[in-house]
C-alpha cells in the first residue's frame, strides 16, 4: 500500500516535471522566434540595402531595402547571381574580384575612394551606389555580406556644385577680363594693383608703373578698317605681355591704351622692360597676311616708379600719363621716365 503510494507521488511529480519541461520548450521556442522576427525587423530596418551571397556569388539573403533598390521581389532576388546586379561590361570582371574576395575576405570598401561603382536594377537602369563588404563565415561555406548604399542624390548634388563652381568661376573670369584681348580690365586692375601698392609699401620695396599707349592707331582703323584693328589691338596685347614677367599686372585701361603694375621693380629694372616691349614689337609681324606680313604699330611708353607719399594708384597713373604725353611728343616709339623728363 505505501509503496504504491509512493509510486504514484513520484509518477506526479515526474508528471509535473515534464509539464514543466514543455512549458520550458514553449517559452524557449516563442523567445527565439521573436528574437529571430527582431532581427528580421532590424535587417529590413536598415537603411541600406543588405546583400547575403555565397561563395559561389548566389544571393541567400536580402532585405526589404535591397529589393527597393534594385526593383526586384524579396524572392527574384534570392533567385538570381550578384553579378547580374552589375551593369554588363563589368559582369566578367567582377566573377574574378569575386574570386578574389574570397581569397582574402576581410571587411572593406569595394571600391577605392572616389571611384564610382555603379549598380544595375532589373530595368536595366543603373545607379551610383557604395559598396562596403563584410566576410560572413556559415558552417559550410564563406559568405558575404555587402552593404549597398545609392549616393545617386550625393552624386548629382556632388556633380551640380561641381557645375556651379565652374560656372562662377568662369562668370568671375569673365569679369575681370577685357572682352576683346581677354587681358585684365581696368577696375580688376585697380583692385589688384592697390593690393599690391601696400604691400610693396609695407615691404618697403620699389613698384613700377607702365602706361601704354599705341601710336597711331586710327591709322590703322582708317587704313585696314575696325575689324583688322581690333586683331592688331588684341596682337599688341599678345606680344607686351610675352616681354612682361610673370607677376606684372598688364590690363586694358581703355581704348587702345593699356597700363602695367610691376612688383617690386625699381627704375632700372622698368626701363629694361619697357624697352623689350618696344623692340619685341619691332620684331613682332602684324595679323593681316602671313605670306607678306605687315609690321605691327609701335608704342609709347609713359613710366613711374614709387615715391614716397603714394598712397594711391592714381597719382603714379597720372605720372605716368605725363611721362606717356611728353614720349608722344618727342617722337613716339619711346620711354619715358618720370623723373627722367
Ligand atoms: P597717338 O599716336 O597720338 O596715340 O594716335 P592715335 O591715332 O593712336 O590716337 P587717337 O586717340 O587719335 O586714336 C585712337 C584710336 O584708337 C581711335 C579709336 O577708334 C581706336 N580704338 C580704340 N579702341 C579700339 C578698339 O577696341 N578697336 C579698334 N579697332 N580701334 C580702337
Ligand atoms: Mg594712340
Ligand atoms: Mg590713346
Amino acid at each position: 500500500m505505501l509503496s504504491a503510494f509512493i509510486d504514484v507521488t513520484e509518477m506526479k511529480l515526474a508528471e509535473a516535471r515534464y509539464l514543466d519541461s514543455l512549458n520550458d520548450i514553449d517559452r524557449l521556442y516563442s523567445d527565439t522566434r521573436i528574437a529571430l522576427e527582431e532581427s528580421e525587423q532590424l535587417f529590413n530596418a536598415m537603411p541600406d540595402a543588405i546583400l547575403q551571397v555565397d561563395s559561389t556569388g548566389q544571393i541567400v539573403k536580402a532585405n526589404t531595402k535591397a529589393a527597393e533598390l534594385f526593383l526586384y521581389t524579396l524572392d527574384e532576388l534570392i533567385s538570381i547571381n550578384v553579378d547580374s546586379l552589375l551593369p554588363a561590361h563589368q559582369q566578367v570582371n567582377h566573377v574574378h574580384h569575386r574570386d578574389e574576395y574570397l581569397s582574402k575576405p576581410v571587411a572593406k570598401e569595394m571600391a577605392q575612394r572616389k571611384v564610382n561603382l555603379s549598380a544595375q536594377k532589373k530595368d536595366g537602369s543603373t545607379v551610383s551606389v557604395n559598396i562596403r563588404l563584410s566576410p560572413f563565415k556559415t558552417k559550410h561555406d564563406q559568405h558575404v555580406l555587402a552593404v549597398i548604399r545609392d549616393v545617386s542624390e550625393t552624386e548629382a548634388l556632388k556633380e551640380d556644385l561641381v557645375a556651379s563652381q565652374v560656372a562662377n568661376k568662369h562668370l568671375y573670369e569673365k569679369s575681370i577680363r577685357d572682352a576683346l584681348t581677354s587681358i585684365y580690365n581696368r577696375a580688376y586692375f585697380y583692385e589688384r594693383a592697390r593690393n599690391e601698392l601696400e604691400r610693396s609699401k609695407r615691404a618697403g620695396t620699389p613698384a613700377a608703373l607702365l602706361m601704354i599707349d599705341i601710336d597711331d592707331f586710327k591709322l590703322v582703323n582708317d587704313t585696314f578698317g575696325h575689324v583688322v584693328g581690333d586683331k592688331v589691338l588684341i596682337k599688341v596685347t599678345q606680344v607686351i605681355g610675352q616681354a612682361l614677367r610673370s607677376y606684372d599686372l598688364l590690363a586694358r585701361f581703355g581704348g587702345e591704351e593699356l597700363v602695367v603694375f610691376m612688383p617690386e621693380t625699381d627704375q632700372a629694372e622698368s626701363q629694361i622692360i619697357a624697352e623689350r616691349i618696344i623692340q619685341q614689337l619691332a620684331e613682332s609681324n602684324g595679323v593681316l597676311d602671313p605670306s607678306a606680313p605687315e609690321a605691327l604699330p609701335t608704342v609709347s611708353i609713359g613710366a613711374t616708379v614709387t615715391v614716397a607719399g603714394d598712397d594711391d594708384i592714381d597719382s603714379m597713373v597720372l605720372r605716368a600719363d605725363e611721362s606717356l604725353y611728353k614720349a608722344k611728343r618727342k617722337g613716339k616709339n619711346q620711354v619715358l621716365f618720370q623723373s627722367m623728363s
